[in-house]
């Protein structure tokens, strides 16, 4: 009788990247219960906490209906009024002159997008066409790049190709399950129910270890528990291979790694981007004259250690020699890989990484010696996982790469239950920021701007003219923010994501946010902090408020229908991408263009239009959302084909409601045209997805989807057809096709092997450990680790606004060693300043609880905006991933 009137449909779950399938049920157009899918086949029914407050986040008292822009008493956009309701029409007339502001002044690099792995793959793709082949600039990144970034660099250089090679079956597969710096317990809950199920089931052969920086639930199963100083994980993967090369030859798999791999190394330190303390005024100082921070030092005694294949001793100075191009690697010898990892022993490794004082370091050094044991065990199923810990990280991509590395010389990647697995923090982490490829250097299905054959084939795919694309690769978010901050980007759009709580170093941004001359707009569900910095806020519609497709972290594409209408006035993303472009005409953009940095600019396209069909007067939205492929599409009759809004009023007439009336009206439309397109670009390349209706059958199919059969275990000749078609046997690396070893970039010192044909071959890294570029001193004696926690979704805008996950988790604590707490005269419960060189906020000490930290170590939550530890968090990016690390700085603690 409850369920009298509710109508149930299949969705997906809009929070972290594992993936899980739901079922939600509306009555009278609202959504009244959310469960798990039975059918989904990567939660079998179950949700975490978050998961089942799906439908609870769009329902806040607070919700945005109504687009808000700063006006002052004449109703006029002032930078300095406040908040007043306005029409779509105003809000898109604002818009647009702002846009033609920065246009005249700065060109189309003046504009910046800050866009998200929670983008439904068409918003991401929607907004790729209109900002990188519309307006010509590629600023547009992910807030993707502070998650996986590092992931994706760690995949194209060792693979050619990103994305994991194995899928979640490996969890109940395997034999071992290894933790790197991911905490699966909390983060990725359903996940770790399957690993549990697996550990439990078979407590004889099942082993499971959590590598982590303290002590948090993942601990809670584990067979060994390895807590080590931060940063110093990509020793411990040193340590392991050392301790196969040299203590356990006959563990290296000769057949894989000969016929599959080649070794590489590479050196790389060119900065890794800080713009600096909080309280400085000038804005374009240089990060070595504001920090404090030593960027460039004399080596210390580990890294003198490590860089011993280079030649290099402790003390000292880095040399120019080895500065190279950011991802810059040269081809070695087994020899030579062989000498690079001589000095990590595991006396050495362990002296360096030990990260709890209170452990003796034998019991630790026996522990690290049972974790290559587990790896080095020939029968032995081995499954590497890591999440932020790894990729959040100074030398992100290296200790990705090390990961591939050990997994490689033991022949265990790419076969059930053995890998190296990046696993997403984000819904479509995978599907959108990677796949659609919303970084600032990409394109859809791993192609990149400044390759001159993939800016002609999506040319040729979105029908433009030659040179249409810009070939100088965008500003990454950080640089996006530093951008605004030297007035280079003037009109920023904000896209499902949170930027000025979500970066590091944050009092800097809102200050240029809001003390500079620029134009912000926010497209959000709730005022959050981004809302309130911002100048212009657009109500967004909210998950079920919209059509969408998702992928997660095993290649696993899911769609889901819109299910209720938006509540006010709230539209969906994509619609206001589409009602902007049919505000600009082709000869507004598509003339020559001046572009920093690029000789000559862009090119004048215009005389080429007519060929294809339009005039300069034709509109953006013409060309890229309503095209003749576009309409080669069947139109429901009811809608027809000329009925999409013109008013940009916010009108909902072909917005689906929940009566049934599925598969009509404008959301399917160009849900189904963008898809069609957008899966053109990987098809016969390696990422072939299925038709629009297949995922509307399925529950999620893993990509490549070749004939309709979706993919498990790609490279891999049994499994995997492109593998199959390269006819090299068992395996078959073949996103490394007809490039010799470094792609074009061999510099360096130790070039001593010839070029070699990669083809269908992965790459083996040596990569040596560095210090990070921040480490407690005196002044600032504690590291500080941010993270999440299970009942909240990043920074807290739609989760904390769920009542019942307020009260469970209403605060970020500061969770502090109970030792610590003594020395510094503090209390459990005691609310206290945490401070860094950039900044302090107050936070209650938790000395107990989930989180069990190490002396020496404390760790915040970064979900809660009132405790906004992201102001303390240092902005330094690995100089090759450009993400940043979040995972560690100094910081000091006292009283209030
Ligand atoms: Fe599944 Fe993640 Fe959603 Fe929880 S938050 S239900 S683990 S997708």
């Amino acid at each position: 009788l409850v369920e009298a009137g509710w109508k149930w449909d299949k969705a997906v779950c809009r929070f972290c990247g594992t993936g899980c399938g739901l079922m939600v049920a509306t009555r009278n157009d609202k959504i009244v219960a959310v469960k798990g899918d039975p059918l989904a086949p990567v939660n079998r029914g179950l949700n975490c906490i978050k998961g089942y407050f799906n439908a609870k986040i769009m329902y806040g008292e607070d919700r945005l209906k109504t687009p808000l822009l700063r006006v002052d008493e004449n109703g006029n956009f002032s930078k300095t009024g406040k908040f007043k309701p306005v029409s779509w029409k105003r809000a898109f007339d604002e818009m647009e002159m702002q846009i033609r502001k920065t246009l005249k002044e700065l060109g189309p690099t003046g504009l910046g997008v800050f866009g998200s792995g929670q983008y439904t793959i068409m918003e991401g793709y929607a907004m790729v066409k209109l900002m990188k082949a519309g307006f010509r600039s590629n600023n547009l990144d992910p807030n993707a790049r502070h998650c996986m970034a590092s992931a994706v660099a760690g995949f194209m250089q060792t693979f050619g190709i990103d994305e994991p090679s194995g899928n979640y079956d490996d969890i109940e597969i395997t034999d071992t399950i290894v933790c790197w710096g991911a905490n699966m317990a909390e983060m990725h809950p359903i996940l770790w129910s399957r690993a549990t199920d697996n550990r439990i089931s078979n407590p004889d052969r099942v082993k499971v270890v959590n590598l982590s920086t303290y002590r948090n639930r993942t601990s809670d199963l584990a067979d060994i528990e390895i807590i080590f100083k931060p940063n110093t994980d990509l020793a411990i993967w040193n340590y392991l291979a050392h301790e196969i090369v040299y203590n356990h030859p006959e563990a290296i798999d000769q057949d894989f790694v000969n016929k599959y791999t080649r070794f590489a190394t590479g050196f790389v330190d060119i900065g890794y981007g800080l713009r600096g303390n909080a309280n400085h005024k000038n804005y374009t100082e240089k990060e070595k004259e504001i920090t404090g921070v030593e960027v460039s030092k004399k080596l210390s005694k580990a890294e003198g250690e490590s860089l011993a294949y280079l030649g290099y001793k402790e003390g000292d100075t880095l040399e120019m020699k080895h500065t190279a191009a950011a991802g810059a690697h040269w081809g070695i010898s087994f020899a030579e890989f062989k000498k690079a990892l001589k000095p990590y022993t595991l006396d050495f490794v362990a002296e360096v990484s030990k990260g709890d004082e209170s452990e003796p370091l034998e019991a630790y050094k026996a522990k690290l010696k049972q974790l290559a044991d587990l790896y080095i065990e020939k029968q032995r199923t081995l499954v590497s996982f890591w999440t932020m810990g790894m990729n959040q990280h100074t030398r992100g991509t290296w200790v990705n790469e090390q990961a591939y590395m050990v997994h490689f010389l033991l022949g265990k990647q790419a076969k059930p239950g053995n890998g190296a697995f990046s696993l997403t923090g984000q819904p479509s982490a995978c599907g959108t920021a990677r796949e659609v490829g919303t970084f600032a250097h990409r394109l859809p299905a791993d192609m990149v701007v400044n390759n001159p054959a993939h800016r002609k084939r999506s040319e040729e795919i979105w029908k433009l003219p030659d040179g249409t694309l810009n070939p100088k690769v965008g500003s990454h978010v950080m640089q996006i923010h530093r951008d605004i901050e030297d007035g280079k980007i003037k009109f920023v759009w904000i896209n499902v994501n949170n930027p000025y709580q979500n970066t590091a170093n944050a009092n800097h941004w809102l200050r240029a946010a809001r003390e500079l001359d620029n134009f912000i707009v926010c497209s959000e569900g709730y005022p959050g902090i981004s809302a309130k910095v911002s100048d212009l806020i657009l109500p967004s519609a909210m998950i079920f408020e919209k059509w969408g497709a998702y992928g997660n972290a095993e290649r696993r594409t899911q769609h889901w229908k819109q299910q209720v209408t938006p509540v006010g006035d709230a539209m969906p993303d994509i619609w206001q991408y589409v009602e902007l472009a049919k505000r600009f005409k082709l000869r507004d953009v598509w003339g020559a263009q001046e572009i920093p940095g690029l000789e000559g600019g862009l090119p004048d396209v215009l005389p080429e239009i007519s060929k294809l069909g339009y005039n300069p007067n034709s509109t953006l939205y013409d060309v890229l959302f309503a095209s003749d492929y576009a309409k080669s599409f069947e139109w429901p009759a009811e809608v027809g084909k000329d009925t999409l809004n013109t008013e940009a009023e916010g009108d909902k007439r072909n917005v689906l409601g929940a009566d049934g009336e599925a598969w009509k009206g404008y959301g399917f439309f160009i849900q189904k045209y963008l898809w069609e397109e957008y899966r053109l670009f990987g098809l016969g390349h390696g990422h072939d997805l299925a038709e629009f209706e297949a995922y509307h059958k399925a529950r999620g199919l893993r990509w490549p989807v070749v004939d309709g059969k979706e993919t498990l275990w790609r490279f891999n000749s049994k499994y995997d057809v492109y593998a199959q078609k390269e006819n090299t046997g068992d395996f078959a690396f073949y996103g490394n096709k007809g490039s010799a070893i470094g792609s074009g970039t061999l510099t360096g010192p130790n070039d001593s092997m010839e070029k070699t044909d990669m083809d269908n071959r992965a790459k083996i890294f040596f990569r040596p450990y560095m210090d990070p570029p921040e480490m407690p001193d005196k002044e600032y004696p504690l590291w500080l680790c941010t993270g999440r926690v299970l009942e909240h979704w990043h920074s807290g805008t739609m989760t904390m606004r769920v009542p019942e996950l307020y009260r469970a988790v209403p605060e970020a604590l500061c969770y502090m060693h109970p030792e610590d707490a003594t020395k510094f005269g503090m209390t459990q419960g005691e609310l206290i300043w945490v401070e860094s060189r950039r900044g302090k906020v107050k936070a209650h000490i938790e000395t107990r609880g989930r989180n069990r930290v190490p002396q020496g170590l404390i760790y915040v939550p970064w979900f809660d905006e009132k405790v906004f530890i992201n102001k303390l968090c240092l902005d330094a990016t690995c100089p090759i991933s450009k993400q940043t690390d979040f995972k560690k700085c100094a910081v000091k603690i006292y009283k209030t």
